[in-house]
């Protein structure tokens, strides 16, 4: 089977058209039909070997809506025709502790969509079938794709700390993963506080259901909220004053982390103990989650604000999120 995609050669290089082969397909395998799929900043971050971990050529796209034409005689779950979507994950080990015990995406042999193989910015990708997300059937399309990466990023966190609808909440950094964030938490039941440095979005994050957009470069707007927040959503990859975030934090409080800052993180160890604080991180989440959350988007009507490009346009794209400019999920049609 030939699969045409978009490629980059080499770090920081253009994508250009680009052909392969797909060998057989595994018994356990499916290959979709790529409807759609969103630009996610992993995939800048892999063109541009940001995280070491790059072979060229990259075909990077994981976060992937389509439909399945061909499924392996021992293929669960999902069948042709299906629609589905595939995000960071392609494949787990089905077997060691973490997938026994349904967290797939803690799994330590999981195969990535665009690490060492190639992802959806092509007509055609191939996965395991525990990783194609069956979609419910009322889903809109052309929006679900960054629900499969940044949506399930900011929203796992969610289930995992137990944030509660009576919370107030903050989410740092309003970009394609922070707005979900917002979206979700809001019709979670949560206070939702975000933080922006970026004054030009305002009306927009309070169109998506924030109750107030606290400049983070304002130290005093900081202060303003000290000691009251339950849970922060950090989803932006830079160094930030991570004590003063600390100090917005009620007793208990916890800060997580689904940005993947490069450097360490300054977390004083006094800015924990006093008020029984912490700090974690979290990557995507498990194949049911995925599903759970799909439902509950379909329920609430939630989706991320997208921006649509054709699929043959993918630098136009790739630049306009490079440049910040993003309102606020840039998704590539076929
Ligand atoms: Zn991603
Ligand atoms: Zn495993």
């Amino acid at each position: 089977m030939k699969i045409n995609a978009y490629a980059a050669l080499e770090p920081n290089g253009k994508l250009e058209p680009y052909s392969y082969e797909l060998g057989e397909l595994g018994s356990e395998q499916v290959d979709i039909k790529v409807s759609y799929c969103g630009v996610c900043h992993s995939d800048l971050s892999m063109i541009n070997n940001d995280w070491g971990m790059t072979q060229y050529p990259i075909v990077p796209g994981h976060e992937i809506v389509g439909e399945i034409v061909a499924a392996g005689e021992a293929v669960k779950n999902v069948k042709i025709g299906d629609k589905v979507g595939l995000g960071w994950f392609s494949a787990s080990c089905m077997s060691c502790q973490e997938c026994m015990g349904g967290e797939h995406h803690l799994c330590a042999s999981n195969e990535s969509t665009i690490v060492g193989r190639h992802g959806g910015f092509a007509d055609y990708v191939r996965g395991h079938w525990s990783w194609a997300i069956p979609l419910p059937q009322a889903i809109d399309l052309s929006k679900a794709g960054p629900l499969l990466c940044g949506g399930i990023t900011v929203f796992n966190p969610i289930i995992l700390s137990g944030v509660k609808p009576t919370d107030k909440v903050g989410v740092i950094g309003i970009g394609g993963l922070g707005h979900m964030a917002v979206k979700f938490l809001k019709h979670w039941g949560c206070e939702v506080i975000a933080f922006s440095s970026n004054p030009n979005k305002k009306d927009e994050i309070l169109g998506m259901g924030a109750t107030k957009v606290i400049n983070s470069r304002e130290p005093e707007e900081l202060e303003s909220i000290a000691g009251s927040l339950n849970f922060i959503l950090n989803t932006t990859n830079v160094s930030l004053d991570w004590d003063s975030y600390l100090t917005t934090l009620a007793p208990k409080g916890k800060l997580h982390t689904v940005g993947a800052v490069l450097e360490p993180m300054a977390i004083p160890a006094f800015s924990l103990i006093g008020g029984e604080k912490s700090v974690g991180g979290s990557p995507l989440g498990s194949p049911a989650l995925n599903k759970t959350m799909l439902e509950f988007c379909v329920r609430h009507n939630i989706y991320p604000t997208v921006e649509e490009f054709p699929m043959e346009n993918i630098n136009e794209a790739l630049e306009h999120l490079e440049e910040g400019k993003a309102r606020f999920r840039i998704v590539l049609k076929n």
